[in-house]
Parts: structure tokens; sequence; C-alpha cells
């Protein structure tokens, strides 16, 4: 069978990698790919987003199952497009896609379906939402805990914690007045903050049958300690141990189970990974995001310790036979990814300077090094994006998986390369 994986990430790599093991797997295309997929795959120069290109490229070469991993071909409408053309294809189709690009649709979607979630208004245009704020907290000085989010996607960015008055009134002038992240801003939500820790729970579907994934921890802040600006991710692990198995149950017949449910009454039957960002508070956990695809880097330590042939629960969800899988297969052991990142993320920085000690480092013991942001260049790796290389690790626990990870991190080098020290942390000295 022929594979085809869409976009250039190390969730990319790592789904290239692993899809690559099964036995029913003759070829693995990534469209685009980067230079760690051109060594364990065949990178096909095709944006990620080149919808007609992709359906083109799909239908020429045959290919059995394609498995898209970023949102913006998702919401293009790519899985729609394949299933026109009559091709294979694991994700959700436009309209289902809106969970993640539509937070507006997200937000009552979660209410109608009774699922918990920060309570929330949404609003058009920044007057009606100041003037919101202003009645809600008439006092200049008290504590304003609200979120005020962008509708649409703005690559993480859209989304701004306040704890002051001042803060909420600049947010809702950047999204609704200035329209800094564009049409993403033509509505925006106000919701209440909420307080706890933050957790993943990822699930495969195909509209009726959902097989949960065990939970994982993201760290979106750049530095330790989680501070500094927010990022794509710099590293995540699995399981988390904040997810106990009572609060695991509880996230899927109080989250998932109802999503879905409510996804088909909405006729935007889900089918490909329904990803629940969480915050568990005192009250419960509570939903804070969806996205529609595998996380980055969730996605990596995820596969990292599946055993499962992912190829086989993937083209059965994309047939809408998941029933026919039942559970899947986990090593025992927990697994970490550690991102390293280019000097600048998540601002700019600089492109094509060399990377060395990829092969030392994948000699280490239980570790992958999955690549990002990187690229080929006169037969050198070179970085090519912020987030440059997922160094993932497995081990009898998390600290051995810890200290897996950043002794291979500790062999790779470019100038400037840097990662947080601090990834499960949270897992071994409690959050
Ligand atoms: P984008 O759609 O722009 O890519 P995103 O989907 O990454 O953004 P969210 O995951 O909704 O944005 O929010 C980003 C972060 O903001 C969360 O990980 C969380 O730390 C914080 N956050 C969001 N909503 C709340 C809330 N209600 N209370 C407290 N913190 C929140």
């Amino acid at each position: 069978m022929k594979v085809l994986v869409v976009g250039s990430g190390g969730r990319e790599h790592a789904l290239a990698w692993k899809l690559g093991q099964s036995p029913k797997v003759t070829q693995v295309f990534v469209a685009p790919g980067n230079a760690g997929t051109a060594t364990e795959a065949t990178n096909i120069e095709i944006d990620a987003s080149d919808v007609p290109a992709l359906v083109q490229f799909a239908t020429k070469n045959q290919i059995d199952l394609t498995v898209v991993g970023p949102e913006a071909p998702l919401v293009l409408g790519i899985v729609d497009a394949f299933e026109e053309a009559g091709l294979r294809v694991f994700g959700p189709s436009r309209a289902a896609a809106e969970l993640e690009g539509s937070k507006v649709f997200c937000k009552n979607l979660l209410h109608t379906a009774d699922v918990p979630t920060a309570d929330y208004r949404t609003f058009r245009g920044s007057d009606d939402a100041s003037r919101y704020i202003k009645d809600k907290y008439p006092e200049p000085n008290e504590p304003v805990p609200v979120v005020i989010k962008a509708d649409g996607l703005a690559a993480g960015k859209g989304v701004i914690v306040c704890e002051t008055r001042r803060e909420a009134l600049e947010a809702i002038d950047r999204i609704a007045g200035q329209k800094e992240f564009g049409d993403a801003g033509n509505e925006l939500i106000i919701e209440e903050r909420l307080i706890g820790q933050e957790a993943s729970v990822l699930a495969i579907t195909d509209g009726e049958t959902i097989i949960s994934l065990p939970a994982a921890q993201d760290h979106k802040p750049a530095f330790d300690g989680d501070q500094g600006p927010n990022t794509g991710g710099m590293g995540a692990y699995c399981p988390t141990p904040i997810v106990d198995e009572a609060m695991f149950e509880r996230i899927e017949s109080d989250v998932l189970v109802p999503v879905v449910h409510a996804m088909k009454r909405a006729r935007k039957p889900f089918k490909g990974v329904l990803y629940a960002g969480l915050m568990l508070t005192s009250a419960g956990p509570k939903v804070l995001e969806f996205n529609v695809r595998f996380g980055d880097p969730e996605c990596q330590p995820l596969l990292m310790r599946l055993k499962s042939d992912l190829f086989e629960v993937l083209y059965a969800a994309a047939e809408g036979k998941l029933a026919d899988i039942g559970s899947l297969e986990w090593d025992d052991r927990p697994s970490i990814c550690v991102v390293m990142a280019s000097e600048g993320y998540p601002g700019s920085y600089e492109k094509g300077l060399e990377i060395t000690g990829l092969a030392e480092a994948d000699e280490v013991d239980d570790v992958k090094v999955f690549h990002a942001g990187t690229t080929l260049q006169d037969g050198k790796v070179v970085n090519a994006g912020g987030r440059v290389l997922g160094v993932t690790a497995i081990g009898n626990s998390i600290s051995t998986a810890k200290l897996n990870a950043y002794t291979a991190v500790r062999k790779i080098r470019w100038q400037g390369a840097w990662c947080r020290k601090d990834i499960s942390d949270k897992a071994i000295h409690g959050g």
C-alpha cells in the first residue's frame, strides 16, 4: 500500500516513520517533508496547502491512504477534495474542521452539548466587546481575569490571557480594532480565565467509534518554568500522571463522546484526530480548545509508545471501520519529546545553519530524532524553521526518558541552538 503524509513538521516525520513500519506499507511519500523524512520516505515538492496538486499527485500515483498533518489544509477542505476524487484520506472534512477553524463554532457546540468549558460571550467588532468589559469590571484597577480570543486561526497568537482592564481592552483592540489577525478577528470571544494544569487528550475517530490515546502534556511557553512568549510547543511527554484513570474516563465520557455525537447531530460528522486541550480545574476538566489533527509535538512521544500498526488504524478510520480495530497496544514506558529551536524563535531567526551530531544523537539508546524545520543544502542538514528537531526518547520511568532525550540533545549542535531544560518536570516534581 502507498501512503502520502501531508506536512513538513516533526509530527509528519513521526507519522511517516510509524506508517513506514507497517508490513502493509510499501512506500511513504511526504509533501513537502523535511531533511528527516527524506531519509526514510520520499519527499514530494508540493506545498501542504496546494490541494489541487496533492489530489493530482495522489491520483496519478494511486495512493491508498493520505494522512493530513497540519490544520491549514484541513480547514481549506483537503479531505473533501480527496474524497470527491475517490481517494481515501484520514482527516476531518472542511465542515468538521470548523471545530478548530472557528473558536465561536467550537464554543457554541460545546455549550449545546453540555461539555464543560469556560463561560464565554461572543462579539462582532470592538465596541460591544469593550463595553462589556467596562460594564462587567467598572473599577479601573480591579483584576480582569479573562481570555480574549480571535475566532479564526492565528497560528497560536490569537489568544490573549489578561489580568487587567487595560490588557483586556488592548487585546480587543488588537483583534477587532486593528485586525492584527485579519479576518480571524471578525468575531471574538471573551471567556472566563481558568486556573489549573493543562493536558491534552487525543482520540482517533471515524465519527462513530472513538479510540482515545494516552493523555499528554505540551509545553507552549518558550522558556523554562513556563516563562516567555507562547510557541508552537517546546516539548511534550506522555502519559501524564496529572490525568489519572478516573480523570481519563471522565474526559472520555464528558468531553470526547458528547463532542463526536454533537458533530454528527450538527451534520458535520467528525473523522480524524480529535484533540481536546483541557484545563484540569478544581471543578473538573474543562475544554480550552479543540484541534482537529495530531498535536505537534504531542504526536512524537505518542507514536514512540504506540505498538499497534498505525497504518491499519488510520486506514480503518478513513474507511469508517474503526470498530474493527478494538483497542490499541502501547509500550508501558513513558516517552518525552524535547524540541530544539533556532536562536530567536518564536521571533525571527537565521536559516541555513549546518546541524551536526544527528547520527550520534540517534544512536543513543531508546532515542529517535524527528526533524521539523530542517532541509538539505549541498548534502548537509541545515535549519529551515523555528522549531528544528524533536528529540524523542522512551525510558523505564519519566526521569529515564528525560535523561535519554537530553543525552541525545547534547550531541546535536548548530549555531544558536537551544531548548527548554525542564520538559516533563511537572510529572517528575509535580506541577
Ligand atoms: P490559535 O487558534 O491562535 O492557534 P490556540 O488554539 O493555540 O490558538 P488555545 O489553545 O485556545 O489557542 O489557547 C492557548 C493557551 O492560552 C492555552 O494553552 C492556555 O494556556 C491559554 N488559555 C486559553 N484559554 C484559557 C482560559 N479560558 N483560561 C486560562 N488560560 C487559557
